[in-house]
C-alpha cells in the first residue's frame, strides 16, 4: 500500500509522517470540517474559562492561531463521548434511595447508542447564561444538575483525564477546571437551584479508574472569573498572566497555546516528543540552544 505523506504532522509533536489513503481521507473530513469552528471568535463561553485570558483576547479578536491537528479533534471527541457514558452511569447508579442523589437532571435526550448489547440514552447538556456587563452574556453548557436528599443542588461535571491530569485531580491539586465550574455556577439556571456546589467526576482514560471530588462555590473564584471574562473582551490586549522560568523556558499554558509565537519571540524544541518554548532571556544566554537537544 502506497503511504502519504502527513500534511498535518507540521502542527502535531506526535504527527505520524505518513499516513495510510483511509487514515489520511479522515483527517482531511476533520480538518475541513473544524475550519468553521477555528474562525469563532466569540469567548464569551462558560468553556473558554480555564483558558489563558490573553489567548482569549487574541481568539475574540479574530486573530489566526496555529490550528488544531486533526487527530486531537478525534481525541476530545472520544473525550465526550466517555464522558456521555458517564453520565449514564451516574443517572443508573447513583439516584435513588441510599445513594447519593434524590435526582439528576441532565440536557434532552438526544438519542441512543449501543454499547456492549446495551441500549443507552445519549444526554445532551444543559445551557443556560450569565451576564458578565449589559449586554454582555456568557454561553454556558454543562453536563448536568443533580439533587441530594437535603433538597441541595450540586452542579455536576463529568471530565475524561489523561492519567497525569487524574492523579493531579485524586491529589486535589489546583484544578483549572474550577473556573469553568464557577462560570456554569453563575448562570441563572445555577441560580435559580441555588447551587453551591460542584461535584466532578473524573473517569482516567487508560484505565476506566473513577474518582469524584466536591468543591464548594467560592466567591473569590467567581470574581475573578468574571474580571478575566471582561479583560477577554477588553479594547486593550491583557497581560500576559504566565512568564519565563530562570532558564527561558515558557510554562505548559503558552507551550500548548496556538497564539504562542504571536505573544512572544520565542524557540520551539521538542523533548520526550513534547513541544517546549524558549524566550531569550536579558542576559542573551539562551541564544545557543544546542544544549536542549
Ligand atoms: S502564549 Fe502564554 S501568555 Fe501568551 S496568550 Fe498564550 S498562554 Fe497566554
Amino acid at each position: 500500500m502506497e503511504l502519504i505523506k502527513n500534511p498535518y504532522a507540521i502542527h502535531d509533536e506526535q504527527g505520524e509522517s505518513e499516513l495510510t489513503p483511509l487514515s489520511f481521507e479522515i483527517y482531511s473530513y476533520i480538518e475541513k470540517n473544524q475550519r468553521a469552528r477555528a474562525n469563532d471568535s466569540n469567548v464569551l463561553r462558560g468553556s473558554a474559562a480555564t483558558l489563558c485570558v490573553r489567548r482569549r483576547w487574541y481568539q475574540g479578536k479574530g486573530y489566526a492561531g496555529t490550528p488544531l491537528a486533526p487527530r486531537k479533534i478525534i481525541n476530545f471527541a472520544q473525550g465526550d463521548i466517555t464522558e456521555k457514558n458517564l453520565a449514564y452511569y451516574v443517572k443508573e447508579g447513583c439516584v435513588g434511595p441510599g445513594k447519593t442523589y434524590k435526582r439528576v437532571t441532565f440536557g434532552k435526550v438526544l438519542g441512543e447508542t449501543e454499547i456492549s448489547g446495551r441500549i443507552i440514552p445519549v444526554y445532551g447538556q444543559l445551557e443556560s447564561v450569565f451576564r458578565v456587563a449589559p449586554g454582555k452574556e456568557v454561553l454556558c453548557h454543562f453536563d448536568g444538575i443533580g439533587q441530594r436528599h437535603d433538597d441541595s443542588y450540586d452542579l455536576l461535571e463529568f471530565k475524561s483525564a489523561s492519567n497525569y491530569g487524574f492523579q493531579k485531580f485524586v491529589k486535589n491539586e489546583p484544578l483549572d477546571y474550577l473556573n469553568q465550574a464557577h462560570a456554569y455556577m453563575m448562570t441563572e439556571m445555577c441560580k435559580h437551584f441555588n447551587v453551591k456546589k460542584v461535584n466532578f467526576v473524573f473517569l482516567r482514560k487508560e484505565t476506566s479508574h473513577i474518582f469524584s471530588r466536591e468543591y464548594d462555590y467560592d466567591h473569590e473564584i467567581a470574581k475573578q472569573v468574571t474580571i478575566d471574562y471582561l479583560l477577554s473582551i477588553a479594547r486593550d490586549i491583557p497581560l500576559r498572566p504566565y512568564g519565563p522560568d530562570s532558564k527561558g523556558k515558557l510554562p505548559w499554558q503558552c507551550s500548548y497555546c496556538p497564539y504562542v509565537t504571536k505573544c512572544w519571540d520565542a524557540k520551539k524544541v521538542y523533548r520526550n516528543n513534547k513541544p517546549q518554548y524558549y524566550v531569550d532571556l536579558p542576559t542573551g544566554e539562551l541564544n545557543n540552544l544546542d544544549h536542549l537537544y
